[in-house]
This record gives C-alpha cells, sequence and structure tokens, in this order.
C-alpha cells in the first residue's frame, strides 16, 4: 500500500517486567538452541516470524510423512514410502558423470538399490559401508525389474530405526532452512517446554478433553497421523483457544481500566453542536442521527466512552465526528481526531473546515510534517487551550503533545492503530472519551478480535442520491477498446479514475507501472491526464487531486492512494487494473470512490487471465454486491482467515495457531470467558488470574499487564 502511516513503529511495547520465570526458556533466542547459529539463526526467525524459541514452537506442520511402513523387501508396494532394514553388499560407483551411484543392499528376502546422483563417494563409504546394517527411508520404486530408492529422505544406523520410522512433519520452508533443520531445532527445543499453571477455566478444560499445554505443543509437532493436522484436533485447538482467549482478555482488561477510571459528563446537543448543524448543507439521515443518540447518551453519563462508528466508504462518518466534538468544545473541553495518514489527516481537516468555522471552534493540524518553529508554535495553542480542535497523525501520541483538557478522542483507523495506541491517545487527558471510527466492513468475528466488546454503531444507510455503481469484470486484453470507450464519456464530460496495480508490495515497481499507463494515455489524451502517487510530497499530490476535483483533469491515474478518502462526486468511472490482485475490502474501497454524483457510474475491473476458480468467485462477488459486510463475509470465505482483508497490511490482529474460519466457535466462547474473568478477578490475582498471567505473557499481550500494573 502506497500510503503508509507515520512512524509505524512508534508505539514499542513498554519493557517486559515481571514475566513469570517459568518462560525464560520460551523467550530464549533461536541461538541458544544447539546448531543455531547467528547466520541460520536469521533465516529460521525470518521463516517462524520471530527470534525467540517460542516463535519457532509455534511454527506448525502443514503436513506429515508416515514412514511407520516398514515392510520386508518382498513386501515392499512400489510407489509407497518405506523405512527399510537393509545390509550394504555392494557399492556400484558411476561410470560417467551423468549416471548414478548405486549401493546395492539386502534382506533376508530381496534386494534394493538405493540411487544417487551427483554424489560424493566419501559420503557413501561414511554412511554406507559394507555389511554394514542400515535404516533407509524413502519411496519405494520399481526400475527394470529391481527395486530402488532414489536418493533416500533419511539414513541411519540400526540404531536410528525408531527415531526414523514415525510420522514426520513437514513444515513451510523459506530457502536456505530444510524440513530436516526445522525438525532438529523444533526436537531441541521441546524438552526445554515447562509445564504451565493451567489458565483454563477447570469446568470447561474437563468438557473439552483438551491436553493441558506442554503436551499439546508436542503433539502439535508429533502429529498423530491425517487428524493430527485437522484445526479441530484437541492439541491444536486447545493452542488455538489459549491464543483467542489471551487476545479477547487483553481487550477485556484494557476495556476494564478504561471503565474504571471515571468518565467526564459531558454536556450534549449544545450550542457548538447547534451551529455545526445549522451550517452542514444536507439532512442527517437515519443512522447518522441514530449514531449520534448512542455517542450522546455514553458522552452525557460517567461512564467513558469507548465507541466503534462504524461504515461504510461514503457512509458519512465524518459529520457524525464532528458533531460528536462539539460535545466536548460545548463543555469547555478539546476534541482531537487522528488519521492514520498525513494526507487523510488534511482532508479531515478540509471537509471539517467549513463547519468549525461556522461554530467558531479554532482547530490545528499536526503531522510529522511540522518541525522546529511551526511545530512549537502548534503545541503552544494545544497546550494553552486556543486550539479547540486538534487534528492530526501519529504525530499527536508524541510525549510533548500536551493538551489543555482533552475530552474526545476521535480516532479514524482503517485498522491501523493498535489499542494502545488508542489509549496513548486517551492517556492524554483525563477520562478521555473515545470513539473509533473505521470504513472496512469487517465481519462480526474481526471486529470481536480487533476491538474486543466495543459497543458499536453503525452507518449502515448510505447519504440519498447516491446511485448503485454498475461494476463489469473484462480482461487485460481489451484494455485498447477500454480506452476508446473511455475517449467517448471524456469526450461527454466523465471523470476517470484509473488504478494501477500493486506489484509485488513494492512501491518502486506500483511506480513504474503507474508511469507506463500514465505515458499511455497521456499521448492519446494530453493534458487531460494526471498522475497521483506516494512518492509525490503531499503538497504536489494535493495540488494534481485538486486539479481533477475542478475538473481541470479527466483522467486521474493513481497507485491505490486514492483508496484514503477523496471525495470528488463528479467521478463516475472507476478502472482497477489486475483487479484479481487486489483485496476485495479494499476494491471495495476503491469502487466506494464513485457513484457519489447524481450520475450513473461504472467500475470495470481488469483482470489478467486465467483466473482461478476462487479469484472468479472474488471478483464475481465484487459485479454482483455493493454490500460492503457481505463482501467482507465472502472474503472470510473465500480466502480463509490466513490473509482476510488483507490482515497484514490492515493492521488486524494476526492469529498463529488460531484460524478464524475453523475457530469462530471458539472465539465466541473465550469472549464470554474472558468476561466472566474481569468479572470475578478483573486484577487476575487469584490462582486462575496468576495463570492467565502467564498466557498474557505467552502472547506478548502483556502490556494488558503493564496496564493493569499502572491501573
Ligand atoms: P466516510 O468518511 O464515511 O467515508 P464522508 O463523511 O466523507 O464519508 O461522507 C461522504 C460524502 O457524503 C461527503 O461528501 C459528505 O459531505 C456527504 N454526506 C454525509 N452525510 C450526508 C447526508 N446525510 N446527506 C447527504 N450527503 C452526506
Ligand atoms: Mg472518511
Amino acid at each position: 500500500m502506497t500510503s503508509q502511516p507515520e512512524h509505524a513503529e512508534t508505539a514499542s511495547p513498554p519493557k517486559s517486567i515481571g514475566r513469570p520465570f517459568a518462560l525464560d526458556p520460551l523467550f530464549r533466542p533461536l541461538t541458544a538452541l544447539s546448531g543455531i547459529g547467528p547466520r541460520n539463526g536469521k533465516l529460521l526467525e525470518k521463516l517462524v516470524g520471530g527470534p525467540k524459541i517460542l516463535d519457532l514452537l509455534w511454527h506448525k506442520p502443514i503436513d506429515f510423512i508416515d514412514r511407520r511402513y516398514a515392510p520386508t523387501l518382498a513386501e515392499a508396494l512400489p510407489g509407497k514410502t518405506a523405512t527399510l532394514t537393509l545390509r550394504v553388499e555392494k557399492h556400484i560407483p558411476n561410470t560417467r558423470r551423468n549416471l548414478p551411484y548405486r549401493v546395492r543392499c539386502k534382506d533376508d528376502t530381496g534386494s534394493i538399490d538405493l540411487v544417487f546422483f551427483n554424489a560424493h563417494k566419501d559420503y557413501i563409504e561414511k554412511n554406507m559401508p559394507l555389511g554394514a546394517t542400515i535404516i533407509a527411508s524413502g519411496k519405494v520404486e520399481a526400475y527394470q525389474g529391481q527395486l530402488q530408492m532414489v536418493h533416500p529422505d533419511a539414513l541411519g544406523a540400526l540404531e536410528d530405526k525408531d527415531s526414523i520410522a514415525t510420522i514426520e512433519p513437514i513444515y513451510a520452508l523459506t530457502a536456505g532452512v530444510t524440513n530436516k533443520a526445522v525438525r532438529k531445532a523444533i526436537n531441541s527445543a521441546l524438552p526445554a517446554v515447562p509445564c504451565l499453571p493451567e489458565w483454563q477455566d477447570a469446568a470447561y478444560f474437563a468438557r473439552q478433553h483438551w491436553p493441558v499445554w506442554d503436551d499439546a505443543l508436542r503433539t502439535l509437532h508429533n502429529p498423530p497421523g491425517e487428524n493430527g493436522l485437522s484445526p479441530l484436533h484437541p492439541a491444536r485447538a486447545r493452542l488455538a483457544y489459549d491464543e483467542l482467549l489471551a487476545n479477547q482478555l487483553a481487550l477485556s482488561l484494557v476495556r476494564y481500566r478504561q471503565r474504571k477510571v471515571n468518565g467526564r459528563i459531558y454536556n450534549t446537543n449544545g450550542p457548538h453542536r447547534a451551529r455545526v448543524l445549522a451550517a452542514v448543507p444536507f439532512e442527517l439521515t437515519g443512522a447518522q442521527k441514530q449514531s449520534l443518540v448512542e455517542i450522546d447518551a455514553d458522552m452525557g453519563s460517567d461512564e467513558r466512552m469507548l465507541r466503534l462508528l462504524q461504515g461504510d466508504v461514503g457512509s458519512g462518518k465524518t459529520v457524525v465526528a464532528a458533531l460528536s466534538m462539539m460535545n466536548a468544545i460545548d463543555t469547555g473541553a478539546q476534541a482531537a481526531l487522528m488519521a492514520p495518514t498525513e494526507i487523510l489527516a488534511r482532508q479531515h481537516a478540509q471537509s471539517l473546515k467549513p463547519w468549525l468555522d461556522a461554530a467558531g471552534v479554532r482547530f490545528v493540524i499536526l503531522t510529522g510534517r511540522d518541525k522546529g518553529k511551526a511545530r512549537d508554535l502548534l503545541l503552544q495553542q494545544i497546550a494553552s487551550g486556543a486550539a479547540q480542535v486538534v487534528i492530526g497523525t501519529h504525530a499527536l501520541f508524541q510525549d510533548d503533545v500536551i493538551f489543555s483538557d482533552l475530552g474526545l478522542a476521535v480516532i479514524d483507523e482503517q485498522h491501523r492503530f493498535g489499542v494502545h495506541q488508542r489509549l496513548q491517545l486517551a492517556s492524554k487527558g483525563k477520562g478521555v472519551d473515545t470513539l473509533v471510527m473505521t470504513a472496512t466492513p469487517i465481519p462480526r468475528t474481526l471486529t470481536l478480535t480487533a476491538y474486543g466488546d466495543m459497543d458499536v454503531s453503525r452507518l449502515n444507510e448510505k447519504p440519498p442520491g447516491r446511485k448503485p455503481v454498475d461494476t463489469r469484470l473484462m480482461s487485460q486484453d481489451k484494455l485498447d477498446e477500454m480506452i476508446d470507450g473511455i475517449a467517448r464519456q471524456i469526450a461527454a464530460g466523465a471523470r476517470v479514475y484509473w488504478v494501477c496495480p500493486l506489484v509485488e508490495e513494492s512501491e518502486v515497481m506500483d511506480l513504474a507501472a503507474a508511469e507506463e499507463r500514465f505515458d499511455i494515455l497521456q499521448a492519446r489524451f494530453g493534458d487531460r491526464v494526471g498522475l497521483v502517487h506516494g512518492r509525490l510530497k503531499p503538497q504536489e499530490k494535493d495540488e494534481v487531486m485538486e486539479k481533477f476535483a475542478r475538473g481541470d483533469l479527466s483522467i486521474l491515474v493513481a497507485t491505490t492512494v486514492i483508496e484514503v478518502g477523496v471525495n470528488v462526486p463528479e467521478a463516475t468511472i472507476m478502472i482497477i487494473e489486475h483487479a484479481e490482485r487486489f483485496g476485495l475490502a479494499q476494491l471495495h474501497q476503491l469502487r466506494g470512490r464513485v457513484g457519489r454524483g447524481g450520475d450513473k457510474s461504472f467500475c470495470f475491473l481488469l483482470y489478467s487471465g486465467p483466473l482461478s476458480d476462487n479469484g472468479k468467485a472474488r471478483l464475481a462477488t465484487m459485479r454482483d454486491t455493493e454490500d460492503g459486510f457481505l463482501i467482507a463475509e465472502k472474503d472470510l470465505e473465500l480466502r480463509g482467515s490466513g490473509d482476510i482483508l488483507g490482515t497484514k497490511q490492515s493492521g488486524l490482529p494476526t492469529f498463529r495457531l488460531a484460524d478464524l474460519s475453523a475457530h469462530a466457535e471458539l472465539l465466541a466462547t473465550a469472549r464470554d470467558d474472558a468476561r466472566l474473568i474481569i468479572d470475578k478477578d478483573p486484577d487476575l490475582k487469584g490462582p486462575r488470574g496468576n495463570a492467565l498471567r502467564h498466557l498474557l505473557y505467552l502472547f506478548e499481550r502483556d502490556q494488558a499487564i503493564q496496564y493493569l500494573r499502572s491501573g
């Protein structure tokens, strides 16, 4: 994605103090394992997604090879993987380079050749000396009437038989790391796995017939045949539940803390609200009014608000945010609005300006771009309260940003901020109310993992005047026809967004693709075409967007930067190249840029074939519906939870052991469980509470514990 959040790494977790000693072996670096040095350690770290032994232990097998079949040669079935006990009879070195070295072996019932290409003689003589008894495991084949095994997967001496003739787990790998190396590392890590106090609810645990934690981990890596890979296998289900419980408990703790600090009672529906309402040039939709009723109820009570305002692109969240902020202003407090990117922050400021001006509310914008004297001046205005509304990015988190009296934090997050970042802003005032706005229509299950039991207001009704967008799928081969069609539309005054594909998530490559398309279109349409991408300075970006908004440009070629909230009601055509490379949620967001004015709008999804069945189904979903929630559900179904909605980019929590398409029920249980825990033992002081602390540290949700501490 081209528009990156500012300072994505700012919120580094507080130092992990108080971690139970029992967990230490799991938090040692991979290099503490024998045979893992700095070099292969780096590769292994990349593979397992983290530097510590626990990361390795959570790298779960994706398949297995059953080597328990140990027949005599007379019984051995060609085509099957077998573990054979053999006597080395004869070495038959190759006579030419491209021929194999053969090692003829026997047992009491027959003979077989072990076949090696490019073999080192030393290696063979050392591992398979004449007369020795060896164990060879691999696929048995019949070749010209003779049994053979090409490059056995495993070779050993007789005493290795028990360790070879097992079910061998197969792991996802990366260049430079073999399955054997992963297994070896895991096998040397497993003995150090501590036995931990049980954090599951005793009754539930007994009903599930789950293994204890360390047993579950051992079983994970020694799958007992086929069903050992099933997400519903007791060992895997247990580990998945642990992860979901850690997620839900951390969210519940945070929420409990936030609730415990008394909120303030804000004056709702006061004079500033009235002035903004008078300046808004449209009637609020029913959904907007309802959301405001809910927000006012929260803000008017002494409980702290923690509310999610969920609404599709274009559903009109901004005005709801503005009207909510007026409650703070009418109480003499300040309000902050934080966006994930600079461009979004500026757009918010632009949308709010007329309303804030009309209400006589002073506001400032603070982003990472502000430096030196200019920044100092802004900080002063924030600290003195001269700035009543502060609009900004991550820059608002910085320690030297001190509010005179922050009352409401509105976070337009598009999933890019984490829970503790939200808290960080809320901690800049006393009893700050928080409203989180999100445009990604995520399914209920995901809302739960990202926000826990937050209160939710939904803008499920679009502002009037929005027409359905006619969505069509087209092969990329038809590009020329497409351009001819566009030429006619432009001549008739149409305005067109032209989105270029995401190439391997590389900004440089994205840009090349967009520039190439720009050149081609410019050759035909001259200065009616503009280009906007993430490398432009914000000011340059704004200029191009502005020209498009004014109608000085007919075609705006863009990388995905336009995803973030531009509003040009006159644009009626959206073209997305290589649509198959985008996530459904992203396509939905992009399409939401058109159909905002009075004219009929179109969205062309260009794909380059051949598409997989899944790819076809995904694009068909886009063609058939504009309901963001339906699209999100479909996305979950078609992609599995591995990369729902491009979770990696979106900042939604990702799970290592849980798979939301298989473990949705466990998630619901974990939510209820977390709620009960908080009811009974909010400080996690009892025996189960103590065990649960282990769990939170295990999943690095210990920030929740830090909050507990500072409570
Ligand atoms: P979101 O942030 O939810 O994507 P915006 O707040 O940017 O949506 O609103 C999209 C557009 O719809 C804006 O031009 C806004 O002024 C307009 N709008 C919002 N609410 C209404 C309404 N009730 N009636 C008509 N237009 C509205
Ligand atoms: Mg918006």
